[in-house]
């Protein structure tokens, strides 16, 4: 049956219909100038170099795009100021160069329409038109509805001209999957123990650091740049690492102790680590008594959690438990357990985080060097504008009562929320969704689908013919990252720093940057003066000019570093620190969670277990992706086209499933994958668990390259559990069997 909002899969006039054969694309893996085989090398000096941040990940590392004199960027390379990077770009920053180059992108606005028989499709639209219609759907739905029932999803560096938008629009509601679906937990539970968040880049201080612990981090595997070089120092300095993974992950591998756990058990290991530092006397006493609030409810509350006891559940022997713990207390303070970032495992994620955080304090590290240092950034002012209006309500209104810790908004509670119920105080009418692939981001595609049916005005803003997309009623191409200006790079880090991204190129075809699209429809929208510049250049200028700097000393130096203002690195000794907690402490038991109703120290509780024939489903990272948003792009997709999945040898054989056998996946809910994906059979995962790399397994053939190749394991969690604390979709309570020839499909009625 067709529904209103039918997925468009054909291809619209300019919407990126292929000219260019594939094999005509493969050409060249990461270096575009040995791609270029047939042309004489072009030398560093006959370019021209731009500053820019990259936009492959949220790290955004700071680099140079070259342009010969023909006008072609030849390659992107890291810029040595950058403490992100330190003149290092990862194999997939290096690769950008493919996002500007995708012959799939988007091109032209676009806008839905049908044809006589109501089949939908895609009629190319000038961007007047496109922002005309645009304007006139929001402004009818917050006339109807409020404004306050448009949502913002956004990820990457334009969301913050949306946000901007939506606020002057009169709706609080902006939210990004990073939070719920990723980091969130870990900054509600650094939030109640630390009275601050962790942030990103974290402030670990690997470089520093004798001893690190990962627990479920795949560092190495997830290319956090600056991280990953601190890291592989180490590894050569021969620093204790200890890596807590069912799988035995590339860091894994370089680990002095690899602890190959249950899989949903980790809090039990936890408490049973803080256990041993407490009963066997070797945690930080002078920084315990001077920051800390709770321990003697701590130290009562973990007495019976012993490495015995803990044995039980987790599989890891008791005697590694306290070696390890023994390799902690000796390196102390310098020791990172690190908090993580993909966080959101099985619904009691923020406890699991607040043992992370509460280790970390009984060792000392928090301030320490070899810990976690104490970041700074610059800020840079912001232009006046006026008050943005005052909302009647926003999305904590659809769930009173709950989610009080979250700190920012949850996604996945607004597309909830999108879904009418007779008892839901606010739901949303329209989105706008900013470079986010919604149907692969959030848990449960079925439930986004729904959301986005029930939805009376979508525009999505990307720069790629995402899934997403293809559920709009008005696409925005934007212009890519090597195309654009953008806001001044930030983030905190040792050396307060800010960087410039500028366009290296005009953007392709008919693009827009960001900051372009929200002014016009501002405008369009009478919301004007809140984006009081003609060009972003005269306020990146002025902006630039309140810190002591210039957009054209930015223009040369692409990074600027400044002097800290807020002291060292790291706490002095004996120095008096007023944490922002209720109690001024670090508080290992918590009164903000106690004060919700909820556990104020962490307690382990068993997770359901896989069915007979049904293993756990785990995902992850490859170095050479960022989730589905590269899938496409040529450089990689060279490197790695489709994702496999890990199958334990006794398994293998149990199922005779063999090497590169092409399988589907079905889980706990009968939900079967759309395409097949290989059998890699290795010793490397436990026997209860299977593996796979998230981001392939992509169903729009739009993106030419991506279209079927692997599985998408964000189709397969249909199982979501709820942090109660915040709202975190805990997603690996999954579980996946085998189906060794194709299913055949069911016809829906
Ligand atoms: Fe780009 Fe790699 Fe840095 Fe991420 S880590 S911003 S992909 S260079």
């Amino acid at each position: 049956m067709k529904t209103r909002r039918e997925f468009i899969k054909i291809s619209a006039v300019g919407a990126g219909a292929a000219a260019i054969g594939l094999s005509a694309l493969n050409i060249g893996g990461l270096n575009p100038l040995m791609a270029e085989s047939n042309e004489r090398p072009v030398n560093d000096e006959e370019m021209t170099t731009y500053p820019t941040y990259c936009e492959v990940c949220f790290w955004n590392c700071a680099g140079w795009t070259f342009v010969d004199k023909k006008g072609d960027i030849k390659k992107i390379t890291g810029n040595k100021e950058d403490p992100h990077c330190n003149g290092r770009l990862c194999p997939r920053g290096t690769g950008g160069l493919g996002m500007y180059n995708d012959e799939d992108r988007l091109k032209t606005p676009l806008i839905r329409d049908y044809e006589k028989d109501g089949t939908p499709y895609f009629r190319k639209a000038s961007w007047d038109e496109a922002l005309d219609l645009t304007a006139k759907k929001l402004q009818a739905i917050a006339d109807k509805h409020g404004p306050e029932c448009v949502a913002l999803f956004n990820h990457g560096s334009g969301g913050k001209f949306f946000g901007n938008f939506l606020q002057a629009f009169g709706s609080p509601n902006i939210t990004a999957p990073s939070f719920a679906q990723c980091r969130g937990p870990r900054e509600t539970a650094w939030i109640a123990t630390f009275g601050e968040a962790v942030g990103s880049p974290e402030p670990t201080d690997i470089r520093d650091t004798e001893c690190l612990v990962l627990i479920g981090t795949h560092l190495g595997e997830n290319m956090h740049n600056g991280q990953v070089q601190e890291m592989a120092d180490i590894v050569g300095l021969g620093k204790t690492i200890i890596t807590v993974d069912p799988r035995l992950s590339t860091v894994a591998s370089k680990s002095k102790y690899w602890l190959p756990i249950k899989p949903a058990t980790d809090i039990a290991l936890l408490m049973a680590w803080i256990h041993v530092a407490i009963y066997e006397d070797i945690y930080n006493k002078d920084y315990v008594e001077k920051y800390t609030f709770g321990f003697d409810a701590l130290k009562e509350h973990v007495k019976d959690m012993t490495p015995e006891w803990a044995y039980g559940i987790t599989t890891i022997e008791p005697s590694i438990i306290r070696e390890t713990a023994r390799e902690m207390a000796k390196a102390a303070p310098s020791v990172i357990v690190h908090p993580g970032r993909h966080v959101t495992w099985y619904g009691d994620d923020t406890q699991r985080i607040r043992a992370v955080a509460i280790l970390n304090a009984l060792f000392g590290s928090w301030g320490n060097r070899g810990g976690f240092y104490l970041k700074e950034s610059i800020h840079v002012p912001m232009p006046k504008i006026p008050a943005y209006p005052t909302p009647k309500k926003t999305w904590r209104d659809a769930f009173p009562g709950q989610f009080k810790l979250a700190s920012l908004a949850l996604s996945s509670g607004i597309c909830d929320a999108t879904i009418p119920t007779e008892d839901r105080a606010c739901s949303f009418k329209a989105w706008m969704v900013s470079g986010t692939n919604l149907p692969l981001t959030l848990p449960n595609q079925k439930n986004t689908l729904k959301a986005i049916e029930n939805l009376e005005f979508m525009v999505v803003i990307d720069t790629m013919p995402m899934e997403i997309t293809g559920y709009a009623d008005v696409i925005l191409p934007e212009c890519t990252y090597l195309e654009r200006y953008d806001l001044l790079r930030t983030s905190p880090h040792r050396e307060p720093h800010i960087a410039l991204r500028m366009p290296a190129v005009k953007p392709k075809y008919d693009t827009k940057p960001a900051w372009w699209i929200a002014k016009q429809l501002a405008e369009k929208m009478g919301l004007g003066a809140y984006f009081p510049y003609d060009d972003i250049t005269d306020l990146l200028d002025w902006q630039l000019k309140q810190v002591g700097s210039s957009l054209e000393e930015m223009q040369r130096l692409g990074v600027k570093k400044f002097p800290r203002k807020n002291g060292g690195l790291y706490f002095r000794k004996g120095e008096d620190v007023e944490f922002n907690t209720p109690t001024g402490k670090i508080e290992l038991f918590s009164n903000q969670i106690g004060a919700e109703g909820f556990d104020p120290m962490p307690v382990y509780t068993p997770h359901p277990e896989p069915q007979q024939g049904f293993y756990r489903l785990i995902y992850g990272r490859a170095p050479m992706h960022t989730f589905s948003r590269t899938a496409n792009n040529h450089n990689l997709w060279d490197l790695k086209k489709e994702n496999a999945v890990w199958i334990n040898p006794k398994v293998a054989q149990l199922w005779n499933l063999k090497k590169d056998q092409e399988i589907w996946l079905k889980n706990q809910d009968g939900v079967v994958s759309s395409f097949p994906i290989k059998v890699r059979i290795t010793e490397r995962i436990r026997w209860d668990s299977v593996y796979m790399v998230h981001g392939f397994g992509h169903s729009d053939k739009k993106l030419q390259r991506a279209y079927g190749h692997g599985a998408s394991d964000s189709e397969l969690i249909t199982k979501v559990m709820i942090d109660p604390i915040m709202g975190g979709t805990g997603m690996r309570g999954n579980f996946v069997t085998f189906l060794t020839t194709k299913p055949v499909k069911e016809v829906e009625s």
